[in-house]
C-alpha cells in the first residue's frame, strides 16, 4: 500500500482538506479488503514474536481522533492476532488530581512499553495541545508557575513533545502516530446510530455532542499539531476513517511496514550456551 496518501511529510505545511476521510485506495468495499487484513494480522503476529524475543526495541502506537472515529475498534481489530502478553493498551482520560500534580508527560512516561512490547496509547499527551488548546481554561487546573503568552505555550509544548519523542526513539522506542480522520457528517451519522440503537446507547455521552460545536477549533488544533510534530523520528499518519474497514487495513499495513524495516531477528546463542544446552540434553536422556 502506498503510504503517501496518509503520511505527513516532516517540515511541510499540510491542510486537513487535502486528506479525504472517504478515501479507500484500490479497494471498493469491505469484502475486497478482508483477505489482506487477515494476512497483515498474521504477519504482525510473527513480527511481534521477533520483537519480544529480541527484547531490544519497543513499539509505541499513538491513536488520536475525534469521538466516534473508531479508535477502539481499530485497536481491537488490528491487534487481534498479537499475543496479549506482549501488548499494553492505555486509555488516557481527563487527568486525575495526582496526575495534575506532575508535569504533563509524567503519566505517559509511566505508561511507556517495555522493550520487546507493543504499547498502545488510546489518546495521549497530544490532548495537551488539542483539548487543552480548544478549552484553555483546562490549563488553569495545571498550576503551572508560568504560562507563556498566546500561542507560545503551544509552540513550547510542540518542542517539548518533539524532544521527548526523539529521546524515546534514541532509546529504542519506535513511535507511530495515527490520526483517524473522520468527517463531520460521518460523526453525526455514528452519533445518531448510538442514540437510535439500544445496544450502542452505552457508547454515547451527551458531552460528545456538545464537543461537536468546537469541530473547527479542533481541526485547526490538529493541523497545527501535524505541522509541528510530524518529525523524521516520529511521523504522523492521517488515516481516512469514514470507512472503518479501510482504517484497519491502512493502520495494519503501516505498522507491518515499520516492523519489517526494523529487520528483527531471533537472538543467536553463544557457543558457551550451546554447550550448556548440549549438556542439559545429555542429562535429560540419562534419567
Ligand atoms: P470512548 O468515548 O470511546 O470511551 P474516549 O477516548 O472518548 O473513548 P472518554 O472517557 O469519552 O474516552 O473521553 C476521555 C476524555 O478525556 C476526552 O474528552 C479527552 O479529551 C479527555 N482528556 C484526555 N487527556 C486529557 C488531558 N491531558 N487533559 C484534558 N482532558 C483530557
Ligand atoms: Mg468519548
Amino acid at each position: 500500500m502506498n503510504h503517501d496518501h496518509f503520511f505527513v511529510p516532516p517540515g511541510s505545511k499540510i491542510s486537513l482538506k487535502e486528506y479525504d476521510p472517504k478515501y479507500t485506495g484500490n479497494y471498493k468495499e469491505k469484502a475486497d479488503a478482508e483477505g489482506k487484513l487477515q494476512t497483515d494480522i498474521q504477519q504482525m503476529q510473527k513480527y511481534q514474536d521477533l520483537l519480544y524475543a529480541q527484547n531490544s526495541f519497543a513499539l509505541l502506537l499513538i491513536f488520536q481522533a475525534m469521538d466516534a472515529a473508531g479508535k477502539d475498534s481499530t485497536i481491537k481489530h488490528v491487534m487481534s492476532g498479537v499475543n496479549p502478553q506482549g501488548c499494553q493498551v492505555f486509555s488516557f482520560k481527563s487527568p486525575s488530581t495526582e496526575e495534575l500534580d506532575h508535569d504533563y508527560l509524567w503519566r505517559s512516561a509511566k505508561a511507556l512499553p517495555e522493550r520487546g512490547r507493543i504499547g498502545i496509547f488510546n489518546r495521549s499527551y497530544y490532548e495537551e495541545v488539542l483539548v487543552v488548546r480548544v478549552h484553555p481554561e483546562l490549563l488553569k487546573n495545571q498550576n503551572l508557575p508560568h504560562i507563556p503568552e498566546g500561542n507560545l505555550i503551544w509552540k513550547q509544548r510542540f518542542e517539548e513533545i518533539n524532544n521527548f519523542e526523539k529521546y524515546l526513539v534514541d532509546n529504542g522506542v519506535i513511535i507511530l502516530k495515527f490520526f483517524l480522520n473522520l468527517s463531520k457528517s460521518e460523526q453525526k451519522k455514528r452519533f445518531l446510530e448510538r442514540i437510535d440503537l439500544p445496544e450502542k446507547n452505552w457508547k454515547f455521552s451527551a458531552s460528545d455532542a456538545q464537543e461537536r460545536a468546537f469541530w473547527n477549533d479542533y481541526m485547526h488544533a490538529y493541523e497545527d499539531v501535524f505541522n509541528n510534530t510530524s518529525t523524521p523520528w516520529a511521523p504522523w499518519y492521517i488515516i481516512p476513517s469514514d470507512r472503518k474497514w479501510f482504517t484497519r487495513l491502512a493502520v495494519a499495513d503501516i505498522i507491518n511496514t515499520k516492523l519489517k524495516e526494523l529487520n528483527l531477528k531471533y537472538p543467536t546463542i553463544s557457543e558457551e550456551y550451546r554447550i550448556q544446552l548440549f549438556q542439559a540434553k545429555q542429562m535429560l536422556e540419562k534419567f
